[in-house]
């Protein structure tokens, strides 16, 4: 196989790329003739229809909220669904506009959290077939995360503390509610223990346990 020398994109170059050091770029796989079906093609099959409505942190008669299954290393992750299951382009007149006010919407809840600068909507819909929308926080003051590398930056960075994570959940579910719907998500309860006994030990979860655990593994000395 010959070397691969296509130069490297102005993009690695930037601030906010999340890699340094030798790169160079893949081959570029031949196109399929036929692509392959998504997961959830056929909603007998599709996993957001068959799941219940306490796996999500607010519920509408036609929308749907949920968090990821653990924090996340963005301060805040959420996607919407539409109930119906279809995709973004299936959608008829009065969804079409409703996802725009719901997307307003959750933009401002999730943008009214502390330490939240922007909220990043994205929707992509290559790996599943029921529409979901993606809502990435970007923290304050880290101007290094702008842009569309924000969503590499949330594997990379130490994920928030669960109990900060639970109650930006509630939080954004009572915004939520307070225009209709229900909110499942409850604040989280106190801990009286010490901080030391409610981690989670290292190595006990995944792929946490490839990431750094604090922000100072990953920051720069200040200057
Ligand atoms: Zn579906």
């Amino acid at each position: 196989m010959s070397e691969n020398t296509t130069p490297l994109p102005d993009f690695t170059r930037w601030p906010s790329f999340p890699f340094e050091g030798d790169m160079r770029v893949k081959k570029l796989a031949p196109p399929v003739e036929v692509e392959p079906p998504r997961s959830g093609e056929d909603a007998s099959d599709c996993v957001a229809c068959g799941t219940p409505d306490d796996s999500y942190i607010w519920v509408s008669e036609r929308w749907r909220v949920r968090a990821m299954d653990r924090p996340t290393g963005l301060p805040m992750v959420l996607i919407l669904e539409c109930r119906s299951h279809l995709d973004l382009g299936d959608l008829p007149n009065l969804l079409a506009a409703e996802l725009g006010v719901m997307t307003v919407r959750l933009e401002r809840a999730i943008r009214s959290l502390d330490g939240v600068a922007r909220v990043h909507v994205n929707r992509w819909g290559d790996g599943s077939a029921h529409l979901h929308m993606w809502f990435l926080a970007r923290p304050y003051g880290r101007l290094q995360l702008r842009g569309t590398f924000l969503s590499l930056w949330d594997d990379i960075l130490p994920v928030v503390p669960e109990s900060q994570w639970r109650e930006n959940l509630a939080l954004v579910a009572a915004w939520l509610a307070d225009f209709g719907g229900q909110a499942n998500a409850e604040p989280a309860h106190i801990a009286w223990e010490s901080p030391a006994t409610i981690d989670v030990p290292t190595g006990m979860d995944g792929d946490n346990d490839r990431r750094p655990s604090t922000l100072g593994d990953v920051e720069a000395a200040e200057a």
